[in-house]
């Protein structure tokens, strides 16, 4: 990819394809896939911070079932893609920020958007929106395998239902069950549609690309876009 390290941020309801997308921006340009929910996990997890006592008290709620202190994660989050930015990395992130808040931050507390404007440039920060009607994301996602072993995907579409890297059988995600499927996209739209407002408000360019078709041609369209100078 030519030109200055960039931020992607992907949007778009389950069975879109987001993860894979970031998975191949991954694997073909080299982002940095900042998976929010799996970096709190180790974060809380981690014995190096058993003696902290904010991460204690984070760690504490998380085990309770409540939701993590918003200024809490937005301040780590921030940090850590900071640092990330300061590696000369590029990033992508699949369904996050998930709030208003982790988005724009308020008053006292800077948003990752304008974090990431400051720290990659505005032109190089994108936002993708994938559009699927919901049938064929719910059929999609019906079908979704991946290896019951290391989890790595296994297209749905493929007849063999092996995993190509490690051997082992397929299985069908386990958040994928079809009666939770309709509620997840209703939370989905919900949640991240008052965030795509606010940002084209704040003069962002959200763009909008269709994830009906193979992975590799949704991927070819996003790098498109980025190889495009704004
Ligand atoms: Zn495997």
């Amino acid at each position: 990819m030519r030109g200055d390290k960039k931020a992607v941020i992907l949007y778009g309801p389950p069975g879109s394809g987001k993860g894979t997308q970031a998975d191949l921006l991954v694997r073909r340009y080299g982002f940095f896939h900042f998976d929010t929910g799996q970096y709190l996990r180790r974060l809380l997890n981690d014995p190096k911070n058993k003696n902290n006592k904010e991460i204690q008290k984070e760690k504490k709620l998380n085990e309770e079932g409540t939701l993590n202190t918003p200024a809490f994660v937005l301040k780590r989050v921030g940090e850590e893609t900071r640092r990330i930015a300061r590696m000369g990395l590029s990033i992508t992130y699949s369904g996050s920020p998930r709030t208003l808040f982790e988005a724009f931050g308020d008053a006292k507390h800077k948003g990752l958007l304008a974090l990431l404007k400051k720290e990659y440039g505005a032109k190089n920060v994108f936002i993708f929106r994938l559009l699927v009607n919901s049938a064929s994301a719910a059929k999609r996602n019906a079908g979704r395998l991946m290896c019951g072993v290391c989890g790595l995907p296994i297209l749905a579409a493929s007849k063999v239902k092996t995993c190509s890297f490690c051997g082992a059988p397929a299985k069908r995600r386990v958040d994928d069950d079809p009666k939770i499927f309709a509620h997840r996209i209703e939370e989905y739209e919900k949640r991240t549609f008052p965030i795509l407002a606010k940002a084209v408000k704040q003069g962002y360019t959200i763009k909008k690309v269709n994830g009906e078709p193979a992975p590799y041609r949704v991927h070819e369209t996003i790098a498109a876009h980025l190889e495009r100078t704004k």
